[in-house]
């Protein structure tokens, strides 16, 4: 990376917000665009031009970061007369890291490199905190070389950078990692149900858990607090796990593969979902749980 990048960065929520600053604090130039404007103010005051427009920043920058909630989310800051790739030009990069799916991801590769933009596809596995200490796993689709050149940028916001081959590959692996993730979630907010149901304190699991070599998983200890406490602060927002979820699962559906448990998974989260709790925290789940008559 000889010229260091001039980077516009597209997203400041839980995620984006953090990963931005650890840019910054690495000594990158960056300019930010966020839909919500207040949310730009704290980078303002750090000396970013913050621009008015996706289009606007795509003129200020020669790589794009869009860290942003979905589909529809990429489609408003890339597409369209203001959006970002109606200024990009050859040469330019686009570095997707929200979990979006494969199917929109292949397209985007496609459109990019009939523009001359260079385009990976590089979500993260790791939560609020592993954005804050820069400690994110980059699960990156893509070309290897173009990657490699950018890896100062990525080593300022995660511990890691895992190639899984051509986009959508980055895409497909986030998917995959996430399956694991939202059956996690499922299996400690059923297993604190049962606790409670037994008359036993769901803490209990915990301490079980974090005994055993074998099933003391770090992720558990995240959500240990949300579990226990019953607050739902969110680090991961129900919401995008049920996204994630249906992606996993219409993927699947393309290759006539079945998902029975993340199926079920994904039902009881749409039913949190349309309980209200979508802006909570994924662990949230366990309201409908313990709560079955509320969530009805
Ligand atoms: P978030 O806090 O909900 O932030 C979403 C961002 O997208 C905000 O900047 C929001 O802008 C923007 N956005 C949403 N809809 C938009 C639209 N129609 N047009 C323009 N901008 C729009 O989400 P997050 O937790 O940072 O997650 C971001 C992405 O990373 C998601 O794809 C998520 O699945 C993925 N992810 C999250 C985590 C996690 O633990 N949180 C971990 C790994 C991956 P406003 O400020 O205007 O609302």
């Amino acid at each position: 990376m000889s010229i260091p990048p001039r980077i516009g960065f597209i997203g400041l929520g839980i995620m984006g917000r953090a990963m931005a600053a650890n840019l910054l604090k690495a000594g990158f130039q960056v300019s930010v665009y966020n839909r919500t404007r207040e949310r730009t103010m704290e980078f303002a005051d750090k000396g970013c031009q913050v621009a008015s427009t996706p289009r606007a920043l795509a003129k200020l920058s020669d790589t794009i970061i869009t860290m942003v909630a979905d589909p529809a989310a990429m489609d408003s800051v890339l597409e369209g007369p203001e959006g970002v790739l109606s200024a990009f030009m050859g040469g330019n990069t686009l570095i997707n890291m929200s979990t979006i799916s494969p199917d929109y991801t292949a397209a985007l590769a496609k459109k990019c490199f009939i523009a001359g933009v260079n385009f990976l596809d590089c979500p993260v596995s790791g939560s609020k905190g592993a954005a804050e200490q820069a400690q994110l796993v980059i699960l990156a689709g893509g070309d290897k070389a173009a990657l490699e050149k950018l890896s100062p940028v990525f080593k300022a916001m995660g511990r890691s950078v895992i190639y899984a081959g051509p986009a959508p590959a980055g895409t497909a692996l986030k998917l995959c990692v996430n399956l694991v993730v939202a059956q996690l979630t499922t299996a400690i907010t059923e297993a604190a149900a049962l606790a409670e149901a037994q008359g036993i304190a769901p803490s209990l699991i915990f301490d079980t858990l974090a005994e055993n070599p074998a099933l003391n998983c770090g992720y558990f200890a995240l959500k240990k607090n949300n579990v226990l406490k019953k607050e739902y602060a969110p680090a991961f927002p129900l919401r995008h796990m049920l996204k994630d979820a249906r992606f996993m699962l219409a993927e699947a559906a393309k290759k006539n593969l079945e998902l029975p448990v993340t199926a079920a998974a994904e039902k009881l989260m749409a039913r949190s979902n349309d309980c209200g709790y979508g802006e909570l925290d994924l662990s949230v789940m366990l309201r409908n749980l313990t709560e079955p008559l509320e969530a009805k």
